[in-house]
């Protein structure tokens, strides 16, 4: 598929390939007659990997097995040529390909494509920060041979601070690629005018950690089409549970795989997911075909950001209850959002679950339960928003320290979308490095707290942020009648 005009065909290679042929139409059959007919929960279950599969070729083991070998062995140097030749599937070597992180592959794409009308296909990252460098440097190339060819990509401003830093050091500072920032992404016009004939692609977080920005993807994704330029979608916090963009015009999503997919907290690994025959102006049809393939075989056997067959088998154990969970998850922090609203030391809430948040309708035109209408419990569609929320705690950045150091339950770290909840202060933890400067475009005063809701009971959780805040209300009476 790749790379494949520049090698000559034996008959013995010719053999492997019709021998390969075969079972790649027998799989895409399966996946077209069977697994795309199930509901999101049972690809999050089984994914690619079959009985079939199992007791074929991994000894009847029901669980994907972890190949923890560097490289595949070949019969003889035909099928060797063959699969370097990218002329057959191949696992040549654990940085290119490997069968556990396979299955973990076929399972996110399953699911980011689950309700979208085409074929997505993706390539596996060793982390979130991987996956974004994974999916916007192939747009980034010269194209002209001309080392000034002036090169700039949209990104909103609200977006995680390890994305900020990406596009603001390493691309902006350190290699002269300009990021123009969209300050308010539900403003078309804004995306509009910052348009130009050097633009690569838009990218856009959603909702954005940890401010819980919005934009209207199906709006943005036209515009960028409009143009001849793909739209990158980060929906991270979000999942494919709650939020597909691929389905709404997008054409590719990074996943920090590490946050709501893997919420045990087993490790660290990300995700590119594309649709296959993606817009974009370069001349590279490969790139345009199969965007995460060619990725995969190509710059990133290059680069090397892949992931560790351990690790896809953790994320993908994780992923099998991803639906029930991110329910729970965003019905309890629902719950705890509205017991923050009306609590006198919070200064403000910011959950797009609650009505008076400023992006609450635009949120519930995309975020659903993936599949509620066929549930038990449910029988309709419903909208949740999520585990991540944010609040401000009253007398500024201080009385937020003191309020995050008197919490017992909760956790005080930087991480999101845990089975335990997590909390930290952005100014001082995930949006340390970007400065006061940084932090105002990005909308982060320095009395937020981020709060995501795990899966204890939320009275529980109430009752630490109760104590915690009571500490706080009490220190600044007293302060106040001295
Ligand atoms: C954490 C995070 C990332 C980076 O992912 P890592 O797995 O930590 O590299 C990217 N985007 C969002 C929205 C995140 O929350």
């Amino acid at each position: 598929m790749f790379g494949s005009e520049n090698v000559p065909i034996t008959p013995g290679m010719q053999r492997y390939i019709d021998q390969n042929n075969a079972y790649l139409a027998a799989r895409d059959k399966y996946i077209r007659d069977v697994v795309k007919k199930w509901k999101f929960d049972t690809i999050a279950v089984h994914g690619l990997y079959s009985v079939q599969d199992a007791i074929e070729d991994y000894q009847g083991a029901i669980i994907e097995p972890v190949f923890m070998s560097s490289s595949q062995a070949y019969r003889d140097s035909d099928e060797m040529a063959a699969a370097l030749g990218y002329l057959i599937p191949t696992w040549c070597y654990s940085r290119i390909a490997n069968p556990s992180t396979y299955y973990y592959e076929w399972t996110l794409a399953l699911l980011e494509g689950y309700g979208f009308d085409g074929e997505t296909s993706c390539c596996s990252t060793s982390s979130g920060m991987a996956a974004i460098m994974t999916a916007v440097q192939p747009f980034l190339v010269h194209t002209k041979h001309d080392v000034r060819e002036p090169r700039n990509f949209l990104a909103t401003a609200q977006c995680y601070g390890g994305t900020f830093q990406q596009f603001n050091v390493r691309m902006m500072q350190e290699r002269d690629i300009e990021c123009r920032w969209i300050t308010d992404p539900t403003n078309i016009d804004e995306w509009a005018a910052k348009i130009d004939e050097n633009t690569r692609f838009l990218y856009g977080e959603l909702p954005s950690n940890p401010g819980q920005g919005f934009f209207d993807i199906q709006a943005v994704a036209d515009l960028a089409h409009s143009h001849g330029l793909p739209l990158i979608c980060d929906t991270t916090v979000a999942s494919p549970a709650l939020l597909r963009p691929l389905c709404h015009g997008a054409d590719i999503v990074v996943q920090s795989a590490t946050k709501s997919l893997t919420t045990s907290g087993f490790g660290v690994c990300g995700a590119v997911i594309a649709r296959r025959n993606l817009v974009c102006n370069l001349d590279n049809e490969d790139l345009k075909k199969d965007f995460a393939l060619y990725v995969k075989y190509l710059p990133n056997r290059d680069y090397g950001p892949n992931l560790h067959p351990m690790q896809a088998v953790l994320t993908l154990n994780d992923m099998r209850t991803l639906r029930s969970k991110m329910d729970l998850m965003s019905r309890n922090t629902m719950k705890v959002a509205e017991f923050l609203q009306k609590h006198p030391v919070v200064e403000s809430v910011a959950y797009l679950g609650l009505p008076d948040h400023p992006l609450h309708e635009l949120a519930s035109k995309y975020m659903w339960l993936v599949d509620a209408e066929y549930d038990e419990q449910y029988g309709k569609p419903v909208n949740r928003y999520g585990h991540l929320m944010s609040f401000c705690v009253k007398g500024g950045a201080q009385a937020a320290r003191k309020f995050f150091d008197g919490l017992e339950r909760i956790w005080r770290a930087t991480d999101l979308g845990r089975i335990k909840s997590v909390a930290t202060i952005p100014a001082i933890s995930t949006h340390q490095q970007q400065g006061e400067e940084g932090r105002k475009l990005a909308h982060i005063p320095p009395n937020m707290v981020r709060l995501c809701v795990g899966a204890e009971h939320p009275d529980d959780i109430i009752a630490d942020l109760d104590q915690a805040l009571s500490a706080v209300g009490s220190k600044v009476s007293v302060a106040a009648g001295a």
